[in-house]
């Protein structure tokens, strides 16, 4: 691994240093470019921001891996806290939520987590807007993907994520290609053997192949990149196959290439934006800063002026 990469996922495990970023002024700049905030109020304040300017949002409330049911609970409680406020400011048309099953008891009662989510789903639903499963690393697919079909029999609108670098994904795609679903595709996030993923280009070309199958089903594709060379080929591929603007959307992350999210929306597309909030921050913000030394670069500028 990268020396860099790996020095700041050591330093995502060090609490003097998530200290020193919480408080240090110029930083916590930095951290509000990429996190909306700790509370939900945070997380409304960001939705609207975003609906000025035409894009939409889907909300994570940051935290994974719980290893316990109280935990869980908690996240399930903001979740529908959240919900409910995005309702209430009369913003559900512009926001839902994204959910890692492991935030609300997969690692240890799957059936915990699927009525955790069927909870969810009830009050997404309950403020008209919708839910996607996030996708967590390889170990857990088969599970996500079991909660996902169970959850869809009830709520077709359920969205699931599926990630270019694995190597049954193009199945995968097949398999949910059909009518109503709504399916993310992004590249994949987590360290990965060769066994079951891709590596460098192979990830962009699966990610082509795998675009090609959703934009000729009957779904509601939605396209998690950065990628310059990916948006551009998915709007070339979307024309081909006679979509509609409208009938598949962009997703970034906040505080990433903004101006393009913004050219895209002005363009007539559909974009909507992954909005992490919540107290457990700090991993998010170190994994965002190694996949990326430019950002590091601008982060540690940022630390280490104005105090
Ligand atoms: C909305 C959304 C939801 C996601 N959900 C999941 C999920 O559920 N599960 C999962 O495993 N992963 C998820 N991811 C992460 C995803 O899998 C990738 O790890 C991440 O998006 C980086 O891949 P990329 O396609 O953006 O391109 P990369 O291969 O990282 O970058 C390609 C090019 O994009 C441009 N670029 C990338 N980052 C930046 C930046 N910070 N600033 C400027 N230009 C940049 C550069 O030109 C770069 O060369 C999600 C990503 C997004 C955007």
């Amino acid at each position: 691994m990268d020396p860099l990469r790996s020095l700041i996922l050591a330093a995502a495990g060090n609490d003097s240093i998530r200290r020193l970023v919480a408080t240090t002024p110029g930083s916590r700049d930095v951290v509000r470019r990429f996190v909306a905030g700790e509370t939900i109020g945070d997380a409304v304040t960001a939705v609207r921001g975003l609906a000025a300017d035409g894009r939409y949002a889907t909300l994570d409330y940051l935290g994974e891996d719980t290893t316990d049911a109280d935990q869980a609970e908690h996240t399930v409680r903001t979740y529908l806290e959240l919900l409910d406020r995005l309702h209430g400011e009369g913003l559900s048309a512009r926001a839902e939520v994204s959910v890692k099953l492991s935030a609300v008891g997969q690692a240890f009662d799957e059936k915990l987590a699927l009525d955790n989510a069927y909870r969810i789903c009830a009050a997404a639903e309950q403020c008209h807007t919708t839910v996607t499963l996030d996708m967590e690393d390889h170990t857990t697919t088969d599970s996500t993907l079991g909660i996902l079909a169970e959850l869809r029999r009830t709520w077709p609108w359920v969205g699931a994520v599926l990630q270019s670098y694995l190597r049954r994904t193009e199945d995968d795609a097949k398999a949910l290609a059909g009518p109503d679903s709504r399916v993310r595709l992004c590249k994949g996030a987590y360290a990965e053997p060769p066994e079951v993923a891709h590596d460098g280009a192979d990830v962009d070309l699966a990610y082509v192949r795998c675009a090609n199958v959703l934009l000729e089903g009957d779904g509601y594709p939605m396209f998690a990149t950065h990628d310059p060379r990916l948006v551009s080929i998915v709007g070339e591929r979307a024309r081909w196959y006679g979509r509609k603007q409208g009938s598949y959307e962009y997703q970034m992350l906040y505080g990433v290439r903004p101006d393009e999210q913004r050219r895209l929306a002005a363009d007539g597309d559909t974009v909507r934006v992954y909005v992490p909030f919540g107290e457990q921050w700090y991993g998010y913000l170190m994994r965002r800063l190694a996949e990326r030394p430019a950002n590091t670069a601008f982060f540690l500028r940022a630390l280490v002026s104005r105090s």
